[in-house]
């Protein structure tokens, strides 16, 4: 068709809202403007056709010329239907695109002039590719909307105008109606194509895009259901399993415990608190855990569970004799103690200190005196405890904080009045990780320890209640504060008979009847018994001796098994075939009297031992050498002896040079066990004196003192344990210090007996007394 074909026509306007219609469209239209009935009714006057153009603003109830775009569509009304609201149904059928070329001048209705729009007939290859590509991606486009039904592509792919198949695709998507009017002003069929292709793109684009963002929504959406899902069917599984289960029961339970306990207010508070904070933790949350330990550690604590006091002291004195031999002096301190404590009735007093060496009986005290006072007995032991958490906890911020030792011991004990024994007070240490001694000061100290505070625990807790016992081997190494609040009691160790005693009449009848053996299936001589004791033992206490009996009772428990019918009988012969060959020779120290070699006597936390000193003078240049682990306290000591010595040199019948020309060697065997204080002092001068004159000291003198530089002989402690090591070691004859001769009536009697106790004030008095061939200048003594 030439350009001069082009048709003007004169025809009503329905201008359309929201809208838009193609050519070759068939469709129902609602009209209801007046205007838009009147141009309805004007064209059904004539041939029926109208001119169907969109507004842009869909708002418009009376659009001006400028409000309705220019090109429409020509189109047929094929059917008017009137409805019952008074709009009136129109089917329409596009024809052709048309521009509005002039609005007349109508008042009733749009009346314009406008020119048909023609297309041209195209068949170049290029329009068939371009028309299968626009198909594509239409096919695409539907198979991510899903919003066009297939049928419709079907439909589509017939159409073969290539300007029919942009217009009816583009009425099927879901665009805005400025860029679907483009598409109806684009007359040129190629640019129409190229432009469906371009908004198709566009709009698959966008799909994709939604596709992949509402992908994601349903992701997470899952993911949250499947949780929610998944933790509903833990519950169900929970609830089949029995409700206990589950945290519900749980804190039910704990509900139930807490209204049964008996706890401070502020207890219980803090349990609500903490069982509230449970209730919201998820049943498998670790913290959930640690909340329920600590309200387990609340609940189980004995905050005002006690004891009733039961203090005879009759019968304190009957269990304390039933429990130990001997220890007359403690026994009577117990009981003093007890008395105050029965009279005052509130423990205000100073804290027992138990002092002696191992196994004297220190916690077995402890125990009776638990026992004759009715109460709990906890024992922990301070031994090595060098970290503050140890006595008072670890924050619950700590991955597996717990309580202090003190906390657990009274949880152990389950009452807040105990008898509680500090095992071992004088072996706590300290490091950087605080001072564990301060800690407990405040344990003990009565002005402070009614609110004990544990850092795991956070409430306070009352110790006022409780009876504190504290044992140490030694005092020295208490600290000075823990020990001003102590009174110490000593427990010296046994002597061979004491020791006797005991075996017979406490550990063995005791480990008889822990080896379920009967009365009469095991008889021990008592000759075999102190065999025992002397050759099987070397101790203050009755710790090995109680092992060694046990190792016995474990023999004979064997044999009587396999042989009922015999009791077991063991002598002294048959000793050994129970508890293997002697241990310690008993007899003394040394064979015959040597020369340089001395017995002193020691006093260590184990108790007392003999200890010989060996001096050796060889020809050198004057060193002085000391080795066997000696304090610094002892190598003065022997500094002492050595200047004594040498000041005396002539007296002494000593080469005045002897210092010049030899080498002296002070050693003190058994060296791995440190020694250390002043007391071998004067045996340490006697040794060297006898290597220097050749003269041999009697092997049957033990000694102890401390030696002065012109010397004197000075003081020193532990006299009793000396001469009770002294004793167990077959020496009979002791020097000591005159100023210690007052301490000789706390030695046993039965040793002291069998003793002889030779008091000095000078080293000449110790030589006259040690040297064998007693022959001293003339002028001394
Ligand atoms: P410690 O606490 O002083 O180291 P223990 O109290 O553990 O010593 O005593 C060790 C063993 O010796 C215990 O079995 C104890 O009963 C026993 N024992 C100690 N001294 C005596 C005694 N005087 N009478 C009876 N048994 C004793």
């Amino acid at each position: 068709m030439g350009p001069g074909k082009i048709k003007v026509r004169r025809l009503p306007l329905l201008p359309l809202r929201g809208l838009l219609v193609y050519p070759s469209m068939v469709l129902h239209l609602d009209v209801g403007r007046e205007k838009s009935v009147k141009a309805l009714e004007r064209a059904m006057v004539d041939d029926s056709m109208i001119l169907l153009c969109s507004q842009s603003e869909i708002n418009i109830e009376e659009p001006s010329k400028e409000d309705i775009y220019r090109v429409g569509t020509i189109a047929k009304v094929r059917q008017m239907l009137k409805l019952p609201n008074g709009t009136i149904r129109v089917l329409v059928e596009g024809v052709m695109r048309a521009e509005i070329t002039e609005y007349l001048v109508n008042d009733e209705y749009y009346e314009v002039t406008a020119k048909e729009l023609h297309e041209q007939d195209h068949t170049d290859p290029e329009i068939d590719a371009l028309m299968r590509t626009v198909l594509n991606q239409f096919e695409h486009y539907i198979n991510l909307s899903k919003k066009v039904t297939p049928e419709t592509l079907a439909a589509v792919s017939d159409i073969d105008e290539p300007g029919r198949l942009a217009d009816v695709i583009c009425s099927h998507l879901s665009l805005k109606i400025k860029d679907k009017q483009e598409i109806l002003e684009t007359v040129d069929v190629r640019e129409r194509l190229e432009k469906m292709l371009n908004i198709l793109n566009n709009e698959r684009e966008v799909l994709e895009l939604e596709r992949k963002i509402s992908q994601r929504v349903k992701k997470q959406m899952e993911k949250t259901q499947k949780e929610y899902y998944l933790r509903e069917q833990m519950k169900a599984i929970q609830k089949e399993l029995g409700d206990k289960e589950g945290r519900a029961g749980e804190v039910d339970e704990l509900r139930n415990q807490l209204n049964e306990a008996q706890l401070p207010d502020r207890v219980r508070e803090k349990v609500e608190k903490e069982i509230d904070r449970l209730e919201k933790m998820p049943a498998t949350s670790a913290e959930g855990g640690v909340i329920r330990n600590y309200i387990d550690w609340l609940l189980g604590l004995p905050w005002s569970k006690r004891t009733e006091d039961d203090l005879d002291l009759a019968k304190a004195e009957q269990i304390l004799n039933e429990d130990h031999f001997g220890l007359e002096k403690p026994k009577e301190r117990v009981l003093e103690y007890l008395a105050v404590q029965k009279l005052v009735q509130k423990l205000k007093g100073p804290i027992l200190c138990l002092v002696g060496p191992p196994g004297v009986g220190k916690t077995s005290i402890a125990r009776s005196i638990a026992r004759s006072m009715g109460r709990q007995f906890i024992r922990i032991s301070l031994g090595g405890v060098r970290d503050e958490a140890e006595i008072r906890g670890h924050r619950r911020t700590y991955v597996g904080a717990m309580p202090g030792r003190i906390i657990q011991g009274m949880k152990s004990a389950g009452s807040n009045n105990p008898v509680f024994l500090l095992d071992e007070i004088d072996k706590m240490a300290m490091d950087f990780r605080g001072d564990p001694a301060s800690a407990l000061l405040e344990v003990l100290d009565p002005e402070q320890n009614s609110t004990f505070s544990d850092h795991f625990i956070e409430v306070p807790f009352d110790l006022s209640s409780v009876m504190f016992v504290t044992t140490a081997n030694a005092i020295h190494n208490i600290p000075r504060p823990l020990l001003d609040r102590m009174e110490v009691l000593y427990i010296p160790g046994y002597t061979e008979i004491e020791k006797l005693q005991i075996a017979n009449r406490y550990l063995l009848p005791k480990q008889k009847r822990d080896h379920g053996l009967q009365e009469d299936q095991l008889l021990v001589d008592e000759e075999a018994l102190m065999k025992l004791v002397r050759e099987y033992t070397r101790e203050s206490g009755v710790r090995n001796l109680e092992q060694q009996v046990a190792g016995m009772c474990r023999k004979a428990a064997k044999q009587i098994v396999s042989d009922p019918s015999t009791p077991v009988h063991i002598t002294t012969d048959n000793l050994k075939d129970y508890l293997g060959p002697a241990k310690f020779r008993y007899n003394l120290a040394e064979e015959k009297d040597q020369i340089g070699a001395v017995t002193g006597l020691a006093w260590t936390e184990v108790g007392g031992d003999t200890l010989v000193i060996e001096v050796t003078v060889m020809p050198g240049t004057g060193k002085l050498t000391l080795t066997g682990k000696l304090g610094d306290v002892m190598k003065e000591s022997a500094q002492a002896a050595f200047s004594y010595t040498r000041s005396k040199a002539a007296e002494l019948g000593i080469p005045t040079d002897f210092h010049e020309k030899n080498d002296i060697h002070i050693h003190i065997p058994e060296g791995a066990i440190p020694k250390d204080g002043p007391s071998a002092g004067i045996t340490m001068g006697t040794a060297l004196i006898s290597a220097l004159t050749n003269i041999p000291v009697s092997r049957e003198v033990a000694m102890t003192g401390e030696i002065t530089l012109r010397g004197r002989v000075l003081p020193i402690g532990g006299l009793k344990e000396k001469a009770l090591a002294a004793h167990r070691a077959g020496i009979r004859k002791v020097l000591l210090p005159q100023d210690n001769e007052k301490d000789i009536t706390d030695i046993p009697e039965s040793v002291r007996n069998e003793m002889t106790f030779i008091p000095v004030s000078h080293m000449d008095q110790v030589l006259e007394h040690a040297l064998v061939k007693n022959k001293p200048p003339a002028h001394v003594g």
